[in-house]
């Protein structure tokens, strides 16, 4: 029987949960910032905005009803007063803040028309000797006192085994700092550990703040190297792999298509899919990204090195992220293949979740059968139930939007357990050199840098909500002009917090303000047939207007839309709006993009918003909208489903560390070939368990 499971008391179960386990963890679990509790000072120096310690007796207590409850206190030092504003509190906060209590206060100070003021400071009775050192404070969660983890994180460092894993005689990650400060070396680890846990008592807040000081620099270069490494340890455990190596073939449906094709591939589309090739033919599983702004013809590019695989004699599986995508894609491919395929005996299949149970059954068997020699779906292909008769190659369209998990599922898919599918993800989000160096260094990338011809540019406007009326304006002479238009709503139902308009009331306004047009209305929640019936009248042509939610949001394809309105445009990601726009200006007309702003109550604009709106007015370039996108959000955010699970940085900033970063890239292979014992010590320590989610 195994044995029960230790009882936690909250404190602990938190730490676990942030994933503090080991004694490692805990000394590699750093501070945030620190806090001067080595000082008092005088209420009558500090400033407004400056965080201060005082050390005052209460002269007045009271519970305030203005606009809500409150514990009023103030306070007296001798040179100043000030009031400390308490909006939640207890019967024991009363108790030590009663009058006559002498207290030692922390807190930003706030000037005012009443005088000094803190909101919610920190208080204890003023009792004891005042540390001698600056105080961490560390990144913390409910439950979890910053005292007991402080406790906890001593002790961590205390037992943890700090050796170093650095090699002998590996080039040095900060020549340029240690030339500029004159110091003779780098910190060791357990230096490093010991200078940012405990402060000296000599040691002032700037050195311990910035980043640059030695301490961190190690950390930042640790960190760094154990990403690159491990990363590297995935790509060579799957270049151990075995995948169908697939030769392309003349004669067969790779030739078809290319001579079916209504046009001719631009020189960048011809590159890649040579890249593409040349990794199929390899015995080794492909892992490439191929990306490619909107609009820059990538789904051809995928069905080409599907039809490779299908010569070959092979099945191949396109998942894509929304069922509207999904059909889209089909439609295209059985238009494409299906007259390719069909005097071979061979079909498209076709799964979703949405699916007739007997229509379903019927694709399963073609699909294990092998009669199915593409499949085009949802998440609905990598369920369980779906058994592929001989998988080669997956095909994942809009990658971003995919979790790890799933994208495990889809590489598990192949029959014999022995030979690995290739996987080809394919996404308009480009991603930006220093995360591909970092969090993509196990990722072969391909990039479809250049539009089919004819394409004109989008022009995009901001504009601001008052002018709507004009914006109307346009759209009817757009539609008189025989051209469609999208209406983009960031929410299907009214929130009164965020006062958004709802699509229903959008539509039936446009409705009304555009007699004789038919206008579609389309949002998540709408059912799966539904959406489809709509879209398929706008595809055709008979629906001059679509107002949407963001379920149009990705890969969807109607050449004849022209105009791109946005709605509440500041309330989307940049990104996201790049998607949105690239829905237009996929034929030869000229195209355009509204983005609709409103500032609510304020006079203006909040400032991120502004930014993004700007960065989509300057310019219409996917990579340099990545590349503001990652600035205004950071990597976390921007990175989305890939890091679920899988760890971010914590320390090192790509933006500023990025001579260690190339440091690590450098030194990684040489590690794992020379040293590979210090390189698993190295992943062990900094990435435990995590290290797994890297080989998706
Ligand atoms: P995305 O890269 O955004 O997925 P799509 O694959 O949907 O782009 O292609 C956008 C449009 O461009 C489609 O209508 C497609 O048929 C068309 N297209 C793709 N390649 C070319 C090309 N070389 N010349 C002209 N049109 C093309
Ligand atoms: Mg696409």
């Amino acid at each position: 029987m195994a044995t029960p499971p230790p009882k936690l008391n909250p404190a602990q179960k938190a730490l676990l949960k942030m994933g503090l386990r080991r004694d490692i963890d805990l000394a590699l679990h750093l501070p945030l910032r620190y806090e001067d509790e080595t000082r008092i000072s005088r209420l009558a120096d500090a400033r407004e905005g400056d965080t201060v310690q005082i050390e005052a007796t209460v002269t007045h207590s009271e519970v305030g009803l203005q606009s809500r409850r409150q514990l009023l206190v103030t306070v007296d030092d001798g040179s100043d007063t000030c009031t400390l504003r308490f909006f939640s509190f207890y019967p024991s906060h009363q108790k030590t803040l009663a009058v006559g209590a002498r207290l030692r206060v922390r807190g930003e100070v706030k000037g005012g028309f009443l005088g000094k003021q803190m909101l919610h400071p920190v208080f204890k009775l003023a009792s004891g000797d005042l540390p001698t050192a600056l105080t961490p404070v560390y990144p913390s969660t409910a439950g979890l006192p910053q005292a007991y983890l402080r406790r906890a994180v001593l002790g961590g460092l205390k037992r943890a085994n700090l050796s170093e894993t650095l090699p002998p005689g590996c080039p040095n990650y900060n020549p340029g700092y240690l030339s500029q400060t004159g110091l003779q070396r780098n910190y060791y680890l357990h230096e490093a550990l010991s200078f940012l846990h405990n402060p000296a008592p000599d040691v002032s807040l700037a050195a311990l703040e910035d980043r640059s000081h030695p301490a961190w620099q190690r950390l930042k270069a640790e960190e760094l190297l154990a990403q690159q490494l491990s990363q590297l340890q995935a790509k060579r455990a799957r270049d151990l792999l075995q995948a169908p190596p697939l030769a392309a073939r003349e004669d067969g449906l790779l030739d078809g298509l290319r001579a079916a094709l209504p046009f001719a591939l631009t020189a960048a589309q011809q590159r890649v899919g040579a890249e593409i090739a040349a990794d199929l033919a390899l015995p080794i599983p492909m892992n490439r990204l191929l990306q490619g702004d909107v609009g820059s013809g990538k789904t051809v590019v995928a069905a080409l090195a599907a039809c490779t695989a299908m010569d070959a004699g092979w099945q191949c599986a396109l998942m894509a992220p929304t069922e509207i995508l999904a059909d889209q894609h089909f439609r295209k491919l059985v238009a494409w293949l299906e007259p390719l395929l069909a005097p071979l005996g061979k079909c498209v299949a076709w799964l979703t979740g949405s699916q007739k149970t007997k229509q379903r059954r019927e694709m399963l068997e073609k699909i294990a059968s092998g009669e199915a020699a593409l499949v085009v779906g949802t998440h609905a292909v990598i369920q369980e139930k779906v058994v592929f008769k001989n998988l080669a190659l997956a095909l994942i369209d809009e990658q971003h939007r995919f979790g790890v998990a799933q994208r495990l599922a889809l590489r598990s898919k192949m029959v014999d357990g022995v030979l690995e599918p290739h996987l080809l993800m394919m996404t308009a989000t480009p991603i930006p050199r220093t995360l591909a160096m970092s969090y993509y260094a196990d990722l072969d990338v391909s990039t479809i840098d250049e539009l089919p011809p004819g394409r004109t540019p989008i022009v995009t406007k901001v504009i601001n909500d008052a002018r709507r009326e004009e914006v109307i304006e346009r759209i009817r002479a757009q539609i008189a002009q025989g051209r469609q238009i999208y209406w983009v709503c960031p929410l299907i139902e009214e929130s009164e917090a965020l006062d958004l308009r709802n699509a229903t009331e959008t539509h039936a306004a446009l409705s009304e303000a555009l007699p004789g047009v038919l206008i579609g209305l389309l949002h998540s929640r709408m059912p799966v047939a539904e959406k489809k019936a709509v879209m398929a009248l706008f595809t055709e042509g008979s629906m001059g207007l679509l107002v949407s939610t963001t379920v149009i949001e990705v890969g969807v394809d109607v050449p004849n839309a022209s105009l791109m309105v946005i709605e509440h445009a500041e309330r989307f990601g940049l990104s996201q709006l790049h998607q949105l726009r690239g829905r237009v200006g996929r034929g030869a007309a000229a195209s355009a993009c509204v983005l609709l702003y409103s500032t609510g109550d304020a006079p203006r604009l909040g400032q991120i918003a502004r930014a993004r709106l700007q960065a989509m007015a300057e310019t219409n370039d996917g990579f340099e909208i990545a590349r503001r996108d990652l600035e205004i959000r950071g990597p976390g955010e921007f990175l989305g489903a890939r890091q679920s699970g899988a760890p971010l940085l914590r320390f090192a900033d790509l933006e500023t560390d990025g001579e260690l970063l190339e440091w690590a890239r450098a030194l990684a292979p040489q590690m794992l070939d020379r040293y590979p014992h210090l390189a698993e010590q190295h992943v062990l320590r900094w990435l435990g368990g995590k290290a797994e989610y890297l080989k998706a």
